[in-house]
């Protein structure tokens, strides 16, 4: 069984240190930690000795390229985007093409950009990979005057190319079937080649998707993304409080959804809990949805993230320390569970 947590507090050595020493102590034995773009530049090798830390304390170490070109998830920026404008998603506004702060993820050079990074992580000692939440902008105008539109990356020219050479015709203009499918098939194939790339490193791979079969977020057909070759760890985050849905059902439907389909296809479901930007007194919602996820047989659950995200006031929970005590009390039932179930 897994149970961990996402960790971006410091980059410093001994606090890194205690900080992995409290989450094991809290009932974890994996951690994913961020890698930026600005991580890359400044602090490889200070990564190398967060992971080596990590280790030290007994947790598995995933790496996550945090923000990268900001097509992952992350509150990280991109140098990426402004050093290669003609490398960004593109949506396009009545008739013109509308550069974004996002990379583009047919464009070579962004994907030789996640070779680097790829070789960077490897460097780290770190047992895997986190891929998460792969995505391609979209959008809705409403302007003062007209009807409202409909904006959806990527109408780049790399991608009106690739999809004349798919589709032998020109990409369309509205959010239809073909563009649905050509944005999903975007994402897996750009996920497949760094699946491909980490495992031949020798890292396991995880990818994280939305919880949601809206095509709006990208991958609406689970089954085509659970059968990625190199993926070791497929999962999901039915954050509640951001998608302003039930706790109960939504994290519970997520997490059988997750489970029946790794199971048909050999990997690994892995289910991440929400605790940052919890508000007061409803922190025992966190504990409840561990316990949920672990009740339909998810045995690798992750809290995003640390202490309630109280190291950044960004994402903060209202009581960070509550949030995280919610957590350990959790993990710690579970890992007591697990143990009385092994002979
Ligand atoms: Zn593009």
């Amino acid at each position: 069984m897994k149970l961990g947590a996402s960790y971006f507090g410091s980059r410093h050595q001994e606090h890194v240190r205690r900080d992995m020493e409290a989450m094991a102590e809290a009932g974890c034995n994996s951690v994913v930690h961020t890698l930026s773009e600005e991580d890359m530049t400044y602090y490889p090798e200070t990564m190398a000795e967060v992971v080596r830390v990590s280790k030290e304390a007994g947790l598995e170490v995933f790496l996550d390229p945090w923000g990268v070109g900001r097509a992952f998830g992350g509150e990280a920026f991109s140098e990426f985007v402004s050093k290669n404008p003609h490398c960004r998603q593109a949506i396009t506004i009545n008739g013109n093409g509308v550069g974004l702060g996002k990379a583009c993820l047919n464009s070579q050079v962004f994907k030789d950009s996640m070779r680097d990074w790829i070789e960077l992580a490897a460097g780290t000692g770190a047992d895997g990979v986190f891929w998460d939440e792969p995505h391609l902008y979209y959008g809705e105008l409403v302007p003062l005057f007209g009807k409202p539109q409909v904006v959806w990356a990527c109408t780049c020219q790399t991608c009106q190319r690739l999809f004349l050479e798919e589709y032998r015709h020109e990409m369309p203009s509205d959010f239809n079937e073909e563009v649905k499918k050509f944005r999903q098939d975007t994402i897996l194939r750009f996920i497949g080649s760094l699946c491909k790339a980490a495992s031949g490193k020798g890292l396991r791979n995880a990818l994280c998707i939305f919880p949601t079969l809206d095509p709006r977020y990208g991958v609406y057909e689970w089954e085509e993304a659970v059968k990625l070759e190199g993926l070791d760890v497929f999962g999901t985050d039915p954050y509640w409080l951001c998608f302003n849905k039930k706790m109960e059902d939504f994290v519970r439907d997520v997490s059988r959804t997750m489970v029946t389909l790794c199971a048909e296809h050999g990997r690994e479901p892995q289910i991440w809990i929400q605790g940052f930007r919890v508000p007061a007194g409803r922190e025992e919602e966190v504990g409840r949805a561990i316990k949920i996820a672990y009740g339909e047989g998810v045995r690798n659950i992750a809290v995003w993230s640390f202490q309630g995200s109280d190291c950044m006031s960004y994402l903060r929970s209202e009581r960070p320390e509550v949030v995280w005590q919610k957590v350990s009390e959790a993990y710690r039932e579970l890992k007591v569970k697990s143990h009385e179930r092994q002979p």
